[in-house]
């Protein structure tokens, strides 16, 4: 044996061994490593195979043994390929269905078929024999049509993966980079060195790509090793990211953008990653059309924004968190969706302060209100008044109509009080079949000017309904706020209730002012 074949033998054997230990190396430590274990062991066997399936056929002294060991090559090679595309999409965080996962593996399983069987059709070796000059294990071949689509496809695998590994060197934090190199010299070292035997650069009658892939493999042992790539990597990262319910969009210390979540991209869905590396101002004006609403700069801040027009409107709450670490310096805007809380929020303050049936302000909400206004017409001086208005013999039309009908009055007596009162005035449900209005800036001679009003109108608007038509009156109480800055809303109130009461007592359907009874 010439010493040429003995250190190609030397070489294909270094891969082969370097692969097979790999392959038991994560094997052993499949638990700790099992985002990625699978293919990858999977791979390296595969390679391992092939490699050892090489270094046999260079031994070989006869055409058949060559072709059993050719054979061996092809259990290993042809699955190598998808094999390594499949590992690098996992370790990216990549996903693929199961039935594509398979899919991948068709084409290598027909190769291997393929060579097992060439000579049956030479559709993979036109002419594989002994070379003529070299001698045994030297091939002398000429390819088939099927080596042309094997040959492809797995060139096609390679260079996949190659191209997946650049485009996500942009969106890989720095960290992780070093990583990404290991992978692309993993995939292009056997690129590259078939590239050089199919256009015949290298010695003839022999594959020289399990020569080179010890260089592969000690590339992906130190990489386990010392950058703890099948540990820490960034689809670990990734999933734990994008996991998280919150959008967040992470900041480089100039304000750049450098990362965002799933989350975030749901929340605002022109967010991508073209835009990494631009100045986070720039970003949220392309993305609302609005200048950020925040200072950067300043400390942490927390604010509430609304994204989104009408039917999709959603209201966030905004905040920043600084980041600290010994490489980096940046910050976090984290955006919690408070769409709902809010809704929520809003719905209990409306059951709090407004009356259910009638939907105008209950007791509660008056009475916070009014203390409000009645304090300020006090400081200001300005008249204060006060109507309240019970709506006479209502329990008839309880029992005369039913419950349901007298509800349907309360709301329509409302509605016509309503068309009479303006903006200002503080209208509420003071009790069962009581209102009461609250006029700032307005004397007893406006309250009873317009508590005739109402009362014309509500007597002079009975509730029409497909089977009757109900008429009430109203009998009112008016009275204003004396000088006494002592004076408080409960005694306004109650001289109010007694100049109603004096309506009632005088037979209701009248409007009394607390000064004149
Ligand atoms: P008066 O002229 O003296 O005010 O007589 P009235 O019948 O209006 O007064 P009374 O205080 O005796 O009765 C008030 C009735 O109002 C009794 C109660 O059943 C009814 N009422 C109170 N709240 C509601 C309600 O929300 N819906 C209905 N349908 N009835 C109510
Ligand atoms: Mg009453
Ligand atoms: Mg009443």
């Amino acid at each position: 044996m010439n010493s040429q074949l003995t250190t190609y033998i030397t070489l294909i054997s270094t891969s082969g061994v370097l692969n097979l230990y790999l392959c038991l190396y994560v094997f052993v430590k499949r638990y700790k490593y099992k985002n990625i274990a699978n293919t990858f062991i999977f791979y390296t066997a595969a390679i391992a195979i092939y490699c050892f399936a090489s270094a046999f056929g260079l031994v070989a002294t006869s055409l058949e043994q060559i072709k059993v060991w050719t054979t061996l090559q092809y259990v290993g090679m042809p699955i190598s390929c998808p094999l390594g595309l499949l590992f690098i999409m996992k370790y990216l965080g990549i996903k693929i269905t199961k039935k594509r996962y398979i899919a991948l593996l068709v084409i290598p399983l027909i190769s291997l078929i393929m060579v097992a069987t060439n000579d049956w059709h030479h559709l993979h070796y036109k002419v594989f024999e002994i070379d003529p000059v070299l001698g045994a294990p030297f091939i002398y071949q000429e390819i088939g049509l099927w080596y042309i689509i094997h040959g492809i496809y797995t060139f096609g695998c390679m260079f996949v993966a190659l191209l997946l590994v650049f485009f996500h060197w942009k969106e890989t934090a720095k960290a992780y980079r070093l990583q990404l190199i290991i992978l692309i010299f993993g995939q292009f070292v056997p690129i590259l060195t078939a590239f050089i035997y199919l256009i015949g650069l290298t010695p003839p009658g022999i594959d020289p790509v399990p020569m080179i892939l010890w260089l592969s493999s000690l590339l992906y042992l130190w990489a386990i090793n010392s950058t703890r790539m099948f540990t820490i990597m960034p689809i670990a990262k990734d999933a734990i990211f994008n996991s998280i319910n919150d959008g967040v969009i992470v900041l480089d210390e100039a304000n750049r953008l450098i990362e965002f979540n799933q989350a975030c991209k749901l929340m605002l869905p022109k967010l991508n990653k073209t835009m990494f590396g631009m100045e986070f101002n720039k970003v949220w004006l392309t993305l609302s059309g609005e200048t950020f609403p925040s200072k950067l700069e300043t400390d942490a801040f927390t604010r509430e924004i609304q994204l989104g027009a009408d039917q999709s409107k959603r209201i966030y709450q905004m905040r920043t968190s600084s980041l600290e670490n010994a490489d980096n310096k940046g910050q976090l805007l984290i955006f919690t969706d408070i769409t709902e809380l809010n809704r929520l929020q809003v719905e209990l303050e409306r059951q709090a302060f407004y009356d259910e049936l009638t939907q105008i302000y209950n007791r509660r909400a008056f009475f916070q209100k009014c203390e409000l206004a009645f304090a300020a017409a006090k400081k200001d001086s300005t008249p204060f008044t006060i109507i309240l208005i019970d709506i006479d013999f209502f329990k008839r039309v309880n029992d005369t109509y039913g419950h349901p009908v007298g509800d349907q009055l309360l709301r329509h007596v409302v509605k016509v009080c309503q068309t009479q009162l303006k903006e200002d005035m503080l209208f509420a449900r003071y009790g069962g079949e009581e209102f009461v209005i609250a006029l700032k800036g307005r004397t007893e001679i406006d309250g009873e000017a317009l508590a005739n009003e109402l009362r014309k109108s509500v007597e002079e608007q009975p509730l029409i309904s497909a089977e009757n038509i109900v008429s009430v009156t109203l009998s009112i109480g008016v009275a204003e706020a004396t000088n006494d800055s002592m004076e408080t809303i409960y005694q306004l109130l109650n001289r109010a209730d007694q100049a109603l009461y004096a309506a009632k007592r005088e037979g209701r359907n009248r409007v009394r002012v607390y000064t004149k009874i």
